[in-house]
């Protein structure tokens, strides 16, 4: 199979639809972080009514229109708005009512006249500035109107958004279950985290890895027992992995060695199958993109460097098109504390970490070969290399993505 871009890859992989997460009905106090499954509309116009912003005294317009201070205008206090209530009847020209902040205004009310401008004397009250009336009060619907569209489907519910809907009378809405993806690894010398190593054995950092970050983007990550460099296993634990998941994530066997499994097994389960094997980037250049039915199946190479940094370039948006969400993370614009120098013929992932000077945020490139995972762990985000460019110089504002990582 022909290595495609990385753009190329999920540009094929966009062709075949998914099958989106399932949704569910939630109160909007639990949603916080979900995303969200269809439009969100107000139920209610914020505010519900028209209100004043100012403590003061709520006036008819045209009584007060020339007051100043060297001319006030003298009006008889007929009532008291009371917070929470409806406004008393009975204003009328040449009366006006007290009126607290969030207070409905009453009928007949232009608008008004804050405390500061007024001199109260109990049963009236000397109007100073009568100007700015409407400037006092919060139309209704000013802020919001009920029917308009708040939250758009594929968006991420924030502590703000909520307290929106919340404000605007929606009290729950339609969002993704976690889409459930199973995580299955390969390799005969591959031992759990707190067993003892025995020669020629590692660790299995890619299970633990790959799951935090399929959790960090908003999903379940299921991870299987290790499979064994052996087809026959690897068949089976895939058909299961398959039926108990909305998309599987495979690491290691993606190559083209004797033992590397991973495209034949894919291909054995059914169709259309693999979509992409084998991208121009490095890392990652074994790399497979498949679709089973309407599931997803992403390839990782079982490096734990590449696995990252592909599951980051072609795992994390394959995954996010079960939510609806398509946008890729905003990178951070920062300035090269070092030069990059690299092979023109593929397109490039340098981890870099950033710090912050006077001028604005740096992006400090950590150099090693693929197989140094301290690197990429002590990193922050990745800068893109474009294939054809070969070089970035030290001072270059150069964009930074974001790693996938819980927010904090
Ligand atoms: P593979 O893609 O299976 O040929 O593996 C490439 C390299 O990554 C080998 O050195 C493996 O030992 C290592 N490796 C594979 N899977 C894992 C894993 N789950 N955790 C840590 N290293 C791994
Ligand atoms: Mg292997």
């Amino acid at each position: 199979m022909r290595r495609v871009s990385v753009r190329d890859a999920l540009a094929a992989m966009a062709e075949f639809p998914l099958r989106m997460a399932a949704r569910e009905n939630i109160a909007v106090e639990a949603s916080d972080g979900r995303v969200f499954a269809a439009g969100v509309h107000a139920a209610e116009s914020v505010p519900p009514f028209t209100r004043s912003c100012v403590d003061g005294f709520a006036v008819i317009g045209a009584d007060v229109a020339r007051a100043s201070e060297a001319s006030p205008v003298t009006l008889r206090i007929v009532g008291d708005v009371v917070m929470g209530k409806l406004a008393p009847d009975g204003l009328v020209r040449g009366s006006c009512m007290r009126i607290p902040t969030g207070g409905a205004l009453p009928a007949k009310a232009d608008g008004v006249v804050m405390v500061e401008d007024t001199i109260d004397q109990g049963d009236v009250v000397e109007i100073l500035d009568g100007s700015d009336l409407d400037d006092h009060v919060t139309r209704e619907g000013a802020d919001v109107r009920a029917g308009d569209l708040l939250c758009e489907a594929g968006t991420i519910a924030s502590p703000a958004a909520i307290g929106m809907l919340a404000a605007a009378g929606v009290d729950r809405v339609e969002v993704y279950r976690a889409p459930r993806v199973g995580v299955l690894i390969t390799g005969d010398e591959l031992v759990p985290l707190g067993a003892k190593l025995a020669p020629g054995q590692i660790h299995d950092s890619n299970r633990v890895a790959l799951s935090a970050a399929i959790t960090a983007l908003g999903c379940e990550a299921h991870s299987y027992p290790r499979v064994a460099d052996d087809r026959t296993a690897f068949d089976a634990a895939f058909a299961v992995a398959l039926a108990e998941n909305d998309a599987v994530v495979i690491s290691g066997g993606s190559s083209v060695g004797e033992r590397d499994y991973t495209p034949v097994v894919i291909s054995a389960a059914g169709s259309p199958g693999v979509i992409v094997h084998g991208v121009r980037a490095k890392p990652g250049r074994p790399a497979v993109l498949a679709v089973i039915g309407d599931k997803p199946i992403i390839g990782l190479p079982g490096n734990p460097v590449s696995a990252l940094v592909v599951f980051e370039t072609l795992g994390r948006p394959t995954l996010l098109r079960l939510l609806g969400i398509s946008a890729d993370p905003l990178p951070w614009r920062a300035s090269l504390s070092a030069d990059i120098v690299v092979s023109t013929h593929l397109e490039h992932r340098i981890p870099v970490k950033i710090t912050r000077d006077g001028n604005g945020l740096v992006a400090t490139p950590l150099f090693g070969t693929s197989a140094h995972m301290h690197i990429l762990g002590l990193a922050d985000g990745l800068v893109v290399v474009p294939e054809g460019v070969g070089a970035f110089a030290v001072g270059t504002e150069v964009d930074v993505v974001p790693y996938t990582r819980r927010n904090r």
